[in-house]
């Protein structure tokens, strides 16, 4: 792989980043140096009392709050939304939630140009990108624009400490998998791979003092830096078959996101690390494994993880016509997509068997 012979170009839209322990009680400074004053705050109905909360943080600066976010970024959901947003003259909007609040944000920043600040509570990584999938009529489009990258991303370990521990393991290996896939994908940099090998060791450190003590909040602020560091891969290089499979199980079956990657993660790998063994190295040394796809493995079977796409009520039935789908318009990938090859690690994915490099 000719990662680090090939030149680059880097820079995106100017973010600000502020991270810490109740930085999210700080939304004033950030709002005045932007010269805002009427933020629309966003959440899920499973976050109401956190979208309450910021809205008393901001006493009346808040203008509104809106808190049917949903997966997947529904068009109707966002056009309800914008209604209040006009109604209520915002100058931006502030999101605070996983990766489905944050994508409405981003759905009305590209249709009003509104600045976005955006406090995260899950790892997912949204945050940090200039991608927006949105769903309308049941088909699921992506676009990559600097209008929907959030202006201020507020880090508050607190905000994330409330995650289950099931979810805080899911969501923790989606985002290892942005970095992991980071490190072979074919616009891959110097400056990417760096990020990505640093967000890695985050969540192999962290993640298990996050599981034995949820609210352990040395441990949420590392892991939390460690998101950070795997939305940034995923904002500045492609991704390859395991995006790929995730996107094509979570659309055509409609499966929960996080846990959907966490399980086939391993799987997509151990079909990657023929062609890309020397660059998955350092996520095998980071795991103490023979192999990058049996570290990460054993390490989301230590975890807790789920593992198995039939625990998720996948049927062996479907496998065929996934495998079909994923390898019609195939994402850049380092070893060639093959079909047999591809329902084959679906159908150890399925099974929830260790792959076969360890
Ligand atoms: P999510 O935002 O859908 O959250 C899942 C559930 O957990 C929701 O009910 C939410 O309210 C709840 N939750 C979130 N944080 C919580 C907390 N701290 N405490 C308690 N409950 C909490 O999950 P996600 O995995 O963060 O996001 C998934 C969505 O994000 C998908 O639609 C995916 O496509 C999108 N995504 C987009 C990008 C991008 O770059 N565009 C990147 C990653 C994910």
């Amino acid at each position: 792989m000719p990662v680090f012979h090939a030149g680059f170009a880097q820079g995106g839209a100017p973010v600000r980043v502020h991270f810490g322990r109740g930085a999210r009680r700080s939304l004033d400074r950030e709002l005045d140096a932007l010269s805002l004053s009427r933020a629309f705050v966003l959440t899920t109905p499973q976050q109401v009392r956190e979208g309450e909360d910021i809205v008393q943080t901001l006493g009346p600066r808040a203008v509104g709050l809106f808190t049917d976010a949903t997966m997947h970024t529904p068009v109707d959901v966002t056009e309800a939304a914008l209604k209040r947003v006009a109604a209520s003259e915002a100058d931006c909007v502030v999101a605070v939630g996983g990766g489905s609040t944050i994508g409405l944000g981003k759905a009305i920043a590209l249709r009003t140009d509104l600045p976005q600040i955006v406090l995260p509570s899950t790892y997912a990584g949204s945050e940090a990108t200039p991608v927006l999938g949105q769903t309308e009529n049941g088909v699921k489009t992506t676009l990559r624009s600097e209008k929907v990258q959030p202006e201020v991303i507020i880090y508050d370990p607190e905000l994330v400490a409330t995650l289950p521990v099931a979810m805080t393991v899911t969501s923790g290996l989606n985002a290892m998998a942005h970095a992991v896939e980071g490190l072979y994908a074919h616009d891959a940099n110097r400056l990417s791979s760096a990020l990505a090998v640093e967000g890695i060791r985050a969540f192999v450190s962290g993640l298990p003092g996050v599981v034995t003590a949820p609210d352990n909040l040395a441990a949420r602020e590392d892991t939390l830096f460690g998101a950070w560091l795997c939305g940034t891969v995923l904002a500045q290089v492609g991704m390859a078959l395991h995006h790929k499979l995730c996107h094509t199980l979570g659309g055509t079956l409609n499966l929960p996101h996080a846990e959907t990657h966490a399980i086939v993660l391993p799987h997509a790998i151990a079909y990657n690390e023929v062609a890309a063994a020397e660059v998955l190295q350092p996520v095998a040394r980071l795991l103490d494994s023979g192999s990058a796809a049996g570290g990460l493995y054993d390490f989301a079977q230590r975890m807790g993880a789920p593992l198995a796409l039939r625990s998720l009520g996948v049927t062996e039935a479907d496998l065929d016509n996934v495998a079909d789908l994923a390898v019609l318009t195939p994402y850049p990938n380092p070893r060639r997509i093959e079909r047999n090859g591809v329902r084959q690690l679906l159908q150890d994915a399925w099974l929830g068997r260790r792959p076969f490099s360890s």
